[in-house]
């Protein structure tokens, strides 16, 4: 049985003491309402929050997670934050190939394949994000970007260190659009996507890895989403800056 994760993305969003309240909330509500806890609660802030985040939320169930790192542990990289950093911190889980971060920073996969294995190498869990974009779907070309985003910046790895990520299925035109994807649409690109991974590392990794849903999730789609075999949890991003829509999100993993 595979643990579901749910993981808010904060994006460059909130000040500190906005991250500090939210994080509170949801280790409260996460505390006082979860009886039996069925999924990892993972939060994304942005790096300046990582450090006083990490201490609000000892001793809770609540984990932290960085939206993005370097591929080097140091160097003359101004600006940059290495995955040795992270693990410093406390971090558990880094997001790697993002869809902004394709699109903004022009992050391929040659690059992201360095930052997956440099999290790995770290010991911390990249959360690997794939995607199409709205034209891709449009064209019928979803299946072949997924597959190349894949093979380009995560089959690299050895079979013991894919079971160590986590894969995010984010359709591009989803992300921040209020548009889900249909149920349909996702269960059928979360089943192409194991079993690519089942053809490329076998059956028993294809069964243990967690595939996360992307999208505009929200508490009053979520059961439905979350309800898929193939769908092992979610990637949250606006809903994720709301205590109460997030912590409805973890609740709707089903028992
Ligand atoms: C995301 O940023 O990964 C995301 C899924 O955002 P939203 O939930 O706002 O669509």
């Amino acid at each position: 049985m595979r643990k579901h994760i749910i993981a808010g993305n904060w994006k460059m969003n909130l000040n500190l003491n906005e991250g500090y309240s939210l994080a509170s909330e949801i280790k409260g509500m996460v505390i006082d309402e979860i009886t039996n806890l069925n999924a990892e609660v993972v939060l994304f802030p942005p790096f300046i929050h990582l450090a006083g985040i990490k201490k609000l939320i000892e001793g809770s169930a609540v984990m932290l997670g960085a939206q993005n790192c370097h591929y080097k542990d140091s160097g003359a990289f101004t600006g940059e934050i290495s995955p040795k950093m992270l693990k410093e911190l406390g971090v558990k889980y880094v997001l790697v190939g993002h869809s902004e971060r394709r699109q903004y920073n022009f992050e391929n996969n040659q690059i992201l394949a360095m930052k997956v294995s440099a999290v790995l190498s770290n010991n911390l869990h990249p959360v690997y994000c794939i995607g199409e974009t709205l034209n891709e779907r449009e064209n019928k070309n979803e299946f072949i970007v997924n597959q190349t985003q894949l093979n380009e910046g995560l089959f690299h790895l050895l079979p013991s260190q894919i079971k160590e990520t986590v894969i995010a299925y984010e359709p591009v035109w989803a992300i921040g659009t209020g548009i889900t994807a249909s149920v349909a649409q996702a269960a059928e690109m979360h089943n192409f996507i194991r079993k690519l991974v089942e053809e490329k590392y076998g059956t028993q990794v294809a069964d243990e890895i967690r595939i996360l849903y992307g999208g505009s999730m929200k508490p009053d789609n979520a059961a439905q989403l979350l309800s898929c075999n193939d769908i092992d949890g979610g990637l949250i991003g606006g809903a994720s800056l709301e205590s109460r829509s997030f912590v409805n999100i973890v609740k709707a993993v089903k028992s």
